[in-house]
C-alpha cells in the first residue's frame, strides 16, 4: 500500500538564548491509508514538535527544519507555502489536542465553530454546513446535538469537550488524524469512552491516524503500528505485537516494564527505567540511550547505530541487534 505521510530523517532545532536544542534528530517513519500508528515515549523525546512539525505549527524561529523531508500525498510539506498549509490543515490533515480549550473558542457557540470550520473548506450553503456539523456531534456520541449546537464550550464537560474538539476535526473528513496525548487529560472511564469512539472512527472511515502518547497501554488498545522514540530519534518501530511481545531496543523494553499491563505476570514487579533522557542542548555522541541501558558497550559510548531491520518490517537502533553483533565485544557492559 502507498504511504499517505512519509518522515524521512527529520531533524528541528530550536534557538535559544542557551543554544541548540536538538529537539528533533533524525525521525523516519510512514503512515499508510486508514492504519493508526503510535508515537510513544517519554515527555521531551521529540513526539509534539514532530506531531506540530507536520502540521507546520511550530513558530520558526526559534524552530528550524534542518534537514529531511514530510511528505503528504507527494506534497513535501516542508517546502509548502502556507496557503497551501491552510489548505491542508483541518481538510486533509486534522489535529486534536491534549486541552480542547487550546483549539476550541471560548466565546463562540460550538455548532458555530464546527460549521466554520467546513465553511473554510468547502463551498456550500450554511444549512448544509449546519446538517453536516450536525451528523458530526451524532457521530462522536454527543447527544441532544442540536441543543449542543447552541451552546459555548464552558457549557460542556471536559469528556464532552474533547468529543467536540474531535467532530471539529473530523467535520472535514480528514484523511489523517493527529491525536497528540488525546485522553491524558481526561478521567479513566472518558478516557476509554474517548479512545473507543476513536477506533470506531477508524472502522467506519479510511481516516488514517497519529497517536502521540506517553501510554503504552492506549497504544495496545488501538495502533496497528508503534514508532518508540527516544531522546529525538525513532529508536525502534514495529506492528503493535512484535513491540510487546518481541521488544528489541533495551529502552522499548524498559518501557514495557515499567508499566502495569493486564497480560503481565502479577509477581514481577513494576521498574522504572532508572535516569532521566538526555540534554539536547548536547545530547551524547553514541547511542543516547547508553547512560541508561543495562548493556552498554564501549561501541554504544562512541558511535549511534542506524535503524536496522529485524526482520518483517520491525526495525530497531541497537548494537546488539547489529549483524556484526557477535563479532564485537559486546559482553563488555559498561553500566553494570
Ligand atoms: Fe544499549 Fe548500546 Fe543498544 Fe544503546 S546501542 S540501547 S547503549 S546496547
Ligand atoms: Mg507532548
Amino acid at each position: 500500500m502507498k504511504s499517505l505521510l512519509e518522515v524521512k530523517n527529520l531533524r528541528i532545532d530550536f534557538k535559544t538564548y542557551g543554544g541548540e536544542v536538538h529537539a528533533v534528530r533524525g525521525v523516519n517513519f510512514e503512515v499508510k491509508r486508514g492504519e493508526t500508528i503510535g508515537i510513544v515515549g517519554e515527555s521531551g523525546c521529540g513526539k509534539s514538535v514532530t506531531a506540530k512539525a507536520i502540521m507546520k505549527l511550530l513558530a520558526s524561529p526559534p524552530a528550524q527544519y534542518k534537514e529531511g523531508s514530510i511528505t503528504y500525498n507527494g506534497i513535501d510539506l516542508i517546502e509548502a507555502s502556507e496557503r497551501e498549509m491552510e489548505r491542508i490543515r483541518g481538510n486533509e490533515i486534522s489535529m486534536i489536542f491534549q486541552d480542547p480549550m487550546t483549539s476550541l473558542n471560548p466565546t463562540s457557540k460550538v455548532g458555530m465553530q464546527i460549521m466554520e470550520s467546513v465553511l473554510k473548506h468547502n463551498q456550500m450553503t450554511r444549512k448544509k454546513a449546519y446538517n453536516l456539523a450536525l451528523d458530526t456531534l451524532k457521530l462522536v456520541g454527543i447527544p441532544q446535538p442540536e441543543k449542543r449546537m447552541e451552546q459555548y464550550p464552558h457549557e460542556f464537560s471536559g469528556g464532552m469537550r474533547q468529543r467536540a474538539m474531535i467532530a471539529m476535526a473530523l467535520v472535514c473528513q480528514p484523511k489523517l488524524l493527529i491525536a497528540d496525548e488525546p485522553t491524558t487529560a481526561l478521567d479513566v472511564t472518558i478516557q476509554a469512552q474517548i479512545l473507543e469512539l476513536m477506533k470506531d472512527i477508524q472502522k467506519q472511515s479510511e481516516t488514517a491516524i497519529i497517536l502521540i502518547t506517553h501510554d503504552l497501554g492506549v497504544v495496545a488498545e488501538i495502533c496497528d503500528r508503534v514508532v518508540v522514540m527516544y531522546a529525538g530519534k525513532v529508536v525502534e518501530s514495529g506492528t503493535v505485537l512484535e513491540i510487546f511481545q518481541k521488544p528489541k531496543h533495551p529502552y522499548t523494553k524498559g518501557l514495557l516494564k515499567s508499566v502495569p499491563r493486564f497480560d503481565m505476570d502479577k509477581s514481577v514487579p513494576l521498574a522504572p527505567i532508572i535516569g532521566s533522557p538526555p540534554d539536547l542542548f548536547s545530547p551524547p555522541k553514541g547511542c543516547s540511550f547508553y547512560p541508561r541501558c543495562d548493556y552498554a558497550m564501549k561501541i554504544c559510548m562512541e558511535h549511534d547505530p542506524d535503524l536496522e531491520d529485524v526482520g518483517d518490517g520491525q526495525i530497531t537502533a541497537c548494537w546488539l541487534q547489529h549483524p556484526m553483533a557477535k563479532a564485537m565485544n559486546v559482553k563488555k557492559v559498561i553500566n553494570a
